[in-house]
C-alpha cells in the first residue's frame, strides 16, 4: 500500500461520489447552522433578561482556570472511572474537533483541506484522529454498558425528582458513537475505493476503526463502496447537525456551554454573592426586593451554570444534606432549574416567567437544608456553584418573611442581644472572668485604657456555652504561653453574624458586621486570633478594613515551628486520634495541613484519617443558625461522621471548630458509642499536651 501524504483534499481526485449531492450538503449545512443559531439565541433570553453579575475582570486569572478546568479536566481523576472515560472523550472531541469541520466542508468543496495540515502534517492529524475516533466510539460502548449494566448509584434519579435520565444519556452516547462509526466508515470507504481504482491510498492507522472497517471493504465492489462512501458522509453530516442543535434541550448542552461556565466561574469561590451587583450596602435600602424569588432574579451566570452541568451527580453523591435524606439534592436545584427555564422560554411562543419558584420548583425545607458546606462546589467539574444560589433564594424567603418558625426566635435575639442566645451582653466573657481562671490566665477585655496587640475573636457560641467556654479558655491559655498580648472585646463583642448573613437576613448581618468592625478598630489591636472557623470565615471574607486574621490552628502550628510550642507525650496509648476537617476551615479556607502538622508533633499520637478527610470532609451538621433548625432528615449528620470515624479505626474525633464540636458530641451520644468514642478541640487537646515550665517536654 503506498503512503499517500495528502489529506481528505483528495477525495475529489480520487472520486466524484460526493460531487453530485453537492446542494443537498449544502443545504444540510445551511438548515443545521441555522437551527443551530435559532435555538442558541433562544437559549440566549432568559440569560438576558436575569440579573446582573460582574463577571468580566482578571481576564488572565479566568483564562487560566479554562487551562486548568476545562483543557486540564482538572477535577474528573475525582471519580477514577468516569473521570478517565470523560477525559478520554474530552480530548477525543478536541482533537477529531478540526477534523468534523473539514468533513463538513469537504462535501460543499471537495479539495478542501484546513490550511497549514496538507502534506506530512495533515497526514500525521489523520493518523492522529483515526486513533482519537476509535478511542471515543470505544468509550461510548463502555459508557452504555455502565449506564445499563453497572448504573453508578449518583445517576439515579429519585421519584419526586421525576424520571430517570437514562434513555437520554444512552441515546446521546449513541448518536456521538454513530457520528464515530460514520466517520471511520468514510475514511474506510474511500481509502477502499482509492485502492481499487489503482490510486494512492491514504495510510489510515494501524488497527484503528477506520483502518479494519478499510480492511472489511477491501474486495467490496466499487459500487457499493461509493454508496457507503456517499451515505457515511450523509450520516455523518446528519448527525453532526442533529447532535448539535439537540444537545441545547439537554445536558450535552454543557459540551458548548462548559468553556464559557468556567471561564466566567467565581474567582473567590468563598466570598458571598452581593445582594445585587453593582449596589453598595449604603444604597441596599433602595433595593425593592432581595434575592431570588422568580427564575429572573438568579443572574445571568447562575442560568449558564443551569446549562452547563452535565448531570454526573458527583454534587448530590457529595452532600451531606442528600446523604442523610435531607429533601435537598444540588443536583436537582440544577436539574429543576433549567427544566423550568426550557419550559418557560419555548424554542415557539412567548416566555411565560416569573412564577415563584418557592412553591413552584423548590420547597422551603429544600433550601434551609442547605448547610453551605461546600462539599458540592468543590466536587463540580463544571465549577458550578450552590451556595450563592441557595443564600439567594433564602434573602427572597427573608425578605417575604417566610422564617422557618424555630430560626425566629434565634434571629429576633441577634437583633436585640447581638446573640442567638439572647442573653446579656455584660455575660459575655464572664467565661474568661471567672476568678479561678483569671488565677490560670488573665484575659484583659479591651477598651480605652486596656489595649493589646491581639483581639481574641470568641463570637457567641463559645462565649455563652458552657461546654464551649472551655474551647475559649484552652485558646487564651495558649495565647498566654506563647506570650502573646492579648484581650477580648468582651460586652462589646457582637455575633460575627456569619451564618446570619448565610441564611439571607443581609440588614441583620451588616449591622452586626459594622458593629464589631467599630469595636475592631476602636480596640487598636494589629492581629485578630479565632478558634472559630465561621468567625475566621466572616472576619476574612465579609469584613473589610480590619487587622489580618488566623485561626488558632494556625497559631499553634507556628509556634510549633518556632518552638515556642513543646508537647509532652500522650498518656493513653490506646487512644486512636482522627481529625475531622469542619468546613469553614478547610474546604473554604484551606486549612488543612496545620491542624495535622499539630497533631503529629504531639510525641505517641496515632493518627488515622477517615475515608472521607481534607476537601472531602463530610460536614458534621452544620453551625451557628442551623444548630436552631430542625430539618426532615432520616439520620444526623454528626451520627454518619462519627461512624465514618469508627470506620477509620478511631476512638477520639478531633476537631477545631465548637460548632463540630456541639453536632460530634451529640452525634456520640446518639451513636451509642458514649464511653468508646470521645471528641475534643484541638485547642483543648494542645492546651492539655503543652509542656509547660517545671513539665518535660517531648
Ligand atoms: S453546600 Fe453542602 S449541604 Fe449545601 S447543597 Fe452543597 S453539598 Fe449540600
Ligand atoms: S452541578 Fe456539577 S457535579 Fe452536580 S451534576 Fe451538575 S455537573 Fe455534576
Amino acid at each position: 500500500m503506498s503512503v499517500m501524504v495528502e489529506g481528505i483534499q483528495s477525495v475529489g481526485q480520487v472520486t466524484s461520489w460526493l460531487a453530485a449531492e453537492r446542494p443537498l450538503f449544502l443545504v444540510i449545512h445551511i438548515l443545521g447552522v441555522a437551527c443551530f443559531a435559532y435555538i442558541v439565541a433562544k437559549r440566549l433570553v432568559p440569560l438576558i433578561r436575569a440579573e446582573r453579575d460582574l463577571r468580566f475582570d482578571q481576564p488572565l486569572a479566568r483564562l487560566g482556570r479554562v487551562f486548568k478546568f476545562w483543557l486540564g479536566q482538572w477535577k474528573h481523576p475525582r471519580y477514577k472511572a468516569a473521570g478517565t472515560l470523560h477525559i478520554l472523550i474530552f480530548a477525543g472531541f478536541i482533537l477529531l474537533a478540526m477534523r468534523a469541520f473539514t468533513v463538513l466542508i469537504v462535501g460543499v468543496s471537495p479539495n478542501f483541506v484546513m490550511p497549514g495540515f496538507s502534506g506530512r502534517v495533515g497526514h500525521i492529524y489523520d493518523l492522529i484522529t483515526d486513533y482519537a475516533a476509535t478511542v471515543v466510539f470505544l468509550c461510548m460502548v463502555v459508557a452504555v454498558i455502565r449506564r445499563l449494566v453497572f448504573k453508578p448509584a449518583r445517576y439515579a434519579v429519585p421519584a419526586r425528582y421525576g424520571k430517570a435520565h437514562t434513555a437520554d444519556a444512552i441515546f446521546l452516547l449513541a448518536l456521538i458513537a454513530i457520528l464515530m462509526l460514520a466517520d471511520s466508515l468514510f475514511e474506510a470507504a474511500k481509502a477502499a475505493g482509492q485502492a481499487q481504482q489503482g490510486q494512492p491510498v491514504e495510510w489510515l492507522a494501524a488497527l484503528s476503526l477506520p483502518w479494519m472497517l478499510q480492511v472489511a471493504l477491501l474486495s467490496a465492489p466499487l459500487p457499493t463502496l461509493g454508496n457507503l462512501y456517499f451515505g457515511a458522509y450523509l450520516l455523518h453530516e446528519v448527525t453532526f447537525y442533529f447532535l448539535l442543535c439537540y444537545r441545547p434541550f439537554g445536558i450535552q448542552f454543557h459540551v458548548e456551554t462548559s468553556l464559557f461556565n468556567i471561564y466566567f466561574a467565581k474567582l473567590d469561590r468563598e466570598a458571598l454573592k452581593p445582594v445585587k451587583w453593582g449596589i453598595s450596602d449604603e444604597h441596599l435600602d433602595q433595593v425593592k426586593s432581595f434575592g431570588v424569588k422568580t427564575f429572573e432574579d438568579f443572574t445571568w451566570k447562575h442560568m449558564l451554570d443551569f446549562y452547563s452541568c452535565a448531570d454526573c451527580g458527583r454534587c448530590s453523591d457529595n452532600c451531606p444534606a442528600n446523604a442523610v435524606g435531607r429533601p435537598l439534592s444540588p443536583r436537582f436545584i440544577t436539574i429543576k432549574a433549567r427544566d423550568y427555564a426550557f419550559q418557560h422560554y419555548p424554542m415557539f411562543g412567548k416566555a411565560n416567567n416569573s412564577k415563584p419558584l418557592i412553591g413552584g420548583i423548590y420547597s422551603e425545607d429544600e433550601i434551609w437544608s442547605c448547610t453551605t458546606c461546600g462539599a458540592c462546589e468543590e466536587e463540580c467539574p463544571l465549577l458550578v456553584e450552590y451556595i450563592d444560589k441557595i443564600v439567594d433564594l433564602r434573602r427572597g424567603m427573608i425578605d417575604d418573611g417566610n422564617v422557618p418558625q424555630s430560626l425566629q426566635k434565634p434571629l429576633k435575639a441577634l437583633e436585640s442581644r447581638g446573640n442567638p442566645y439572647g442573653k446579656m451582653e455584660k455575660k459575655k466573657a464572664d467565661w474568661a472572668n471567672a476568678p479561678e481562671f483569671q488565677q490560670v490566665c488573665k484575659v484583659k477585655t479591651l477598651g480605652k485604657a486596656n489595649g493589646a496587640n491581639t483581639l481574641y475573636f470568641v463570637d457567641s457560641i463559645t462565649a455563652y456555652d458552657d461546654r464551649m467556654q472551655s474551647i475559649g479558655r484552652a485558646t487564651a491559655k495558649i495565647l498566654d504561653h506563647v506570650g502573646e498580648d492579648f484581650g477580648i472585646l468582651g460586652a462589646a463583642e457582637k455575633d460575627s453574624g456569619h451564618e446570619v448573613r448565610r441564611f439571607g437576613e443581609e440588614l441583620l448581618f451588616m449591622a452586626l458586621r459594622d458593629h464589631n468592625v467599630d469595636a475592631i478598630k476602636a480596640s487598636g489591636v494589629r492581629r485578630i486570633v479565632t478558634s472559630d472557623p465561621h468567625a475566621y470565615n466572616t472576619l476574612t471574607r465579609d469584613y473589610k478594613d480590619i487587622p489580618p486574621v488566623e485561626h488558632i490552628s494556625q497559631v499553634i502550628a507556628s509556634e510549633v515551628k518556632s518552638g515556642k510550642i513543646k508537647f509532652n507525650p500522650v498518656e493513653n496509648g490506646n487512644s486512636v486520634y482522627t481529625y475531622h476537617d469542619p468546613c469553614y476551615l478547610g474546604r473554604h479556607n484551606q486549612v488543612y495541613d496545620d491542624p495535622r502538622d499539630v497533631l503529629d508533633a504531639i510525641p505517641g499520637l496515632k493518627r488515622v484519617e477517615m475515608g472521607r478527610s481534607r476537601d472531602r470532609s463530610f460536614c458534621c451538621g452544620g453551625g451557628g443558625l442551623m444548630l436552631f433548625y430542625e430539618p426532615k432528615e432520616e439520620q444526623r449528620m454528626g451520627v454518619k461522621r462519627v461512624q465514618m470515624a469508627a470506620e477509620a479505626g478511631a476512638n477520639v474525633i478531633v476537631t477545631a471548630c465548637p460548632f463540630c464540636m456541639v453536632n460530634i458530641e451529640d452525634a456520640i451520644k446518639v451513636a451509642g458509642l458514649e464511653g468508646k468514642m470521645t471528641a475534643i478541640d484541638l485547642a483543648e487537646l494542645v492546651d492539655k499536651q503543652i509542656a509547660r515550665e517545671g513539665q518535660e517536654a517531648a
